[in-house]
């Protein structure tokens, strides 16, 4: 599973699941443009990244931003000579119940969410068709992608379609050698989930240990978080699989939470 001469494009690898993510493909061998809406945490990760001896740039983006993730793309491809992988991870959590849901939020998630996929996909696949050389979509979705859970109307939405984005690129992408793939992980320690805790606490009416306990973890095997370690071994599967035998799938990494 190596990706040594490969260029990828991490969104939201200035923090948790990305930024482990980024390291694990540094350390495969390949260049990396570390690309978040945090210019200065998505430096610190690349300067972290170079650090360690790996290729690695640091991109500004709002993936929300049509051109400035065209321009990304652009400029990752002129600096770093190509694309081979993108990993259209970042996002954004927002916990309400439905009738208390402000419409503003729903349109700001779902935007991370969906449209960020859509125009990072769309700009990869027009420079991977132009390369020639094909190459690896992979979206994060989540068990959310599967299944529901209360208090969460757009960001299970948004899961679930990121499924049918990735079926999609899977059959236009094919004829041009370009795989996707959805990794659909369970809660994991990151940001996004330490801020949700005293949240779904005060809606729900827990203490935060039940939240971690009695919600978070309920439906797992083994009452276990999954790792940002977990998420970036199945990510670098799905980038270095060879072929178009691995596409259009989606992979439950979250301790038995969902079963298919
Ligand atoms: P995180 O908060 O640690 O990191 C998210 C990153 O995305 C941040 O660096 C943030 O700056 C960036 N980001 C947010 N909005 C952006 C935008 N508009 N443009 C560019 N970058 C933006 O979160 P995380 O837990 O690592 O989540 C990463 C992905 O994994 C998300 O898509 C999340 O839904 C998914 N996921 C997380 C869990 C979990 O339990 N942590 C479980 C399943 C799926």
């Amino acid at each position: 599973m190596r990706l040594d001469g490969k260029v990828a494009f991490v969104t939201g690898a200035a923090s948790g699941i990305g930024k482990h993510i980024a390291q694990v493909y540094a350390q495969a061998g390949a260049a990396i443009a570390v690309a978040d809406l945090n210019p200065q945490a998505a430096e610190a990760a690349a300067a972290e990244l170079r650090g360690q001896g790996a290729c690695a740039l640091a991109v500004g983006v709002d993936v929300t931003d049509e051109a400035a993730v065209d321009a990304a793309v652009a400029r990752t491809v002129a600096e770093l000579g190509g694309l081979d992988v993108l990993v259209s991870n970042a996002g954004i959590q927002i916990v309400a119940p439905m009738v208390d849901f402000s419409f503003a939020d729903w349109k700001k998630l779902l935007a991370v969410h969906l449209d960020g996929a859509f125009l990072t996909s769309r700009a990869a696949m027009r420079q991977m068709v132009a390369g020639g050389r094909g190459g690896s979509l992979i979206f994060m979705g989540s068990v959310h992608s599967k299944e529901a859970s209360v208090l969460k109307a757009p960001y299970v939405t948004a899961k679930h379609g990121l499924e049918g984005l990735t079926k999609v690129i899977a059959k236009e992408g094919a004829p041009h050698g370009i795989r996707a793939n959805l990794i659909c992980p369970g809660f994991v320690r990151t940001p996004l989930v330490d801020k949700q805790i005293p949240e779904q606490a005060r809606a729900l009416g827990l203490s935060e240990e039940d939240v971690v306990k009695k919600v978070m973890l309920k439906e797992t095997v083994d009452g276990e978080f999954t790792t940002v370690e977990d998420v970036a071994r199945i990510a670098l599967m799905f980038a270095a699989f060879p072929s178009n035998a691995l596409t259009g799938q989606s992979l439950v990494v979250s301790h038995g939470w969902f079963m298919q």
